[in-house]
């Protein structure tokens, strides 16, 4: 497993360890650093002795990683003092979050990009949002390419890198293998951006970073798969805190799996009865409302909001058919659905789940959850950050 999965995985450190390839003096360096700052990043306030605990590094190794984290600016002393066993008193220490920063942008599925500047610790200094007016191609790079200079231009500390959100597949190298959206064919947007800025640039499928941002929520350890419905549908697959890419860097295009064959409304691929057809946003909202207009129209305006949920539960239930294989072979857990809560919550995730409870065996089912996403707005900004801060410093 080469480059692929070091280059968009959020445990790289971990990876590498379970790879067990054969460590040198400088990588175990590096490695140590990873569990410094790693620990940090979980927790604030730690002294070095809670540090040597936490990590299983010595005393002095600790002081020596400590000393040099704290004359990068990486960490600092937060000020209390405080006793963490026999002896004198230790100081806490923090992770400098205002030390570096990071550029982050999202091309949405609608026509803006949107832009942040962010601290270490996730927090928002600046945010730019632009219309892309239509543009594709050359121009959408140049677009997306003066956002960025602008954004580096606001940070307020030394910049650690650029993470972009981009959809279409996007390749190890940070290479749009294509996205029909901004007619992108092999843009070397990585190396286009990087050329442009000086900077580190990491490059990700948006939905893959709506997954990165639901996970930097939480557990990072656990598994997660990230179903994103918006103007289409796409899933993010990641397992032991890795995105899951496939060979082909065609993971999670699970839009255009066929939930009813022969049968549901046609897609934009041209087939029948594809899971985007069922469940992308506006096609859910344009039957939604149809519903709703058919049981006005019938004089049952009492059976309007039965309608419209009828609608929703069988959205529901195809959502749930395409997932059952999928919560099975992977022993996934948590589902998350990133999409507009009054199409989502109650009616349509309750029949996903029911749908997937109806095809799986109860013990895979235990302790499933198919719940909407967090955080929904900043999903893929967050992301991209989270993919930066794992890139350049190994926080997951
Ligand atoms: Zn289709």
């Amino acid at each position: 497993m080469g480059e692929r999965m070091t280059t968009t995985t959020v445990a790289g450190a971990r990876a590498a360890r379970s790879r067990g390839r054969r460590i040198r003096p400088e990588d175990a360096r590096s490695n140590n650093r990873r569990l410094v700052l790693q620990a940090l990043h979980r927790e604030d306030g730690l002294s070095r002795a809670d540090l040597a605990r936490a990590t299983g590094l010595s005393q002095v190794t600790i002081s020596d990683l400590v000393g040099e984290l704290m004359g990068e600016g990486l960490v600092a002393e937060s000020g209390a003092a405080r006793r963490s066993g026999p002896g004198a008193p230790s100081r806490a220490l923090a992770l400098a979050r205002g030390s570096r920063n990071v550029v982050a942008v999202s091309i949405s599925s609608g026509d803006t990009f949107e832009g942040i500047v962010a601290d270490l610790g996730g927090d928002v200094l600046f945010r730019e949002v632009v219309e892309r007016r239509g543009a594709t191609g050359s121009d959408a790079v140049a677009l997306l390419a003066d956002l960025v200079e602008r954004l580096a231009a606001r940070a307020e500390a030394p910049l650690l890198g650029v993470g972009v959100s981009t959809p279409g597949v996007v390749d190890g190298a940070g290479v749009v293998r294509e996205s029909s959206h901004l007619a992108w064919r092999d843009v070397a947007l990585r190396d286009i951006l990087s050329e442009r800025t000086g900077l580190a640039v990491s490059v990700v499928n948006g939905v893959n970073a709506a997954g990165l941002g639901e996970l930097s929520h939480g557990q990072v350890d656990h598994d997660l798969l990230l179903v994103r419905i918006g103007a289409g549908v796409g899933a993010a697959a990641i397992i032991n805190g890795s995105v899951v890419h496939g060979r082909n860097w065609t993971a999670g295009e699970l839009g255009h799996v066929v939930v009813t064959e022969g049968a549901g409304p046609v897609c934009a691929c041209g087939r029948t009865g594809c899971l985007e057809a069922w469940l992308s946003v506006p096609k859910l909202e344009a039957r939604v409302a149809a519903a709703r207009d058919d049981a006005a129209a019938g004089g049952r305006s009492g059976d309007e909001t039965d309608a419209a949920a009828q609608v929703r539960r069988e959205a529901g239930h195809c959502l749930g058919i395409a997932l059952a294989p999928l919560v099975a072979t992977l022993g996934l857990t948590d589902v998350a659905v990133s999409g507009p809560a009054h199409l989502l919550d109650g009616t349509l995730l309750d029949a996903a789940r029911d749908a997937i409870a109806a095809r799986v065996l109860p013990i895979v089912l235990a302790d499933l959850v198919v719940r909407r996403a967090e955080g929904d707005g900043d999903l893929r900004l967050r992301g991209a950050v989270a993919l930066v801060l794992s890139e350049t410093l190994g926080l997951t």
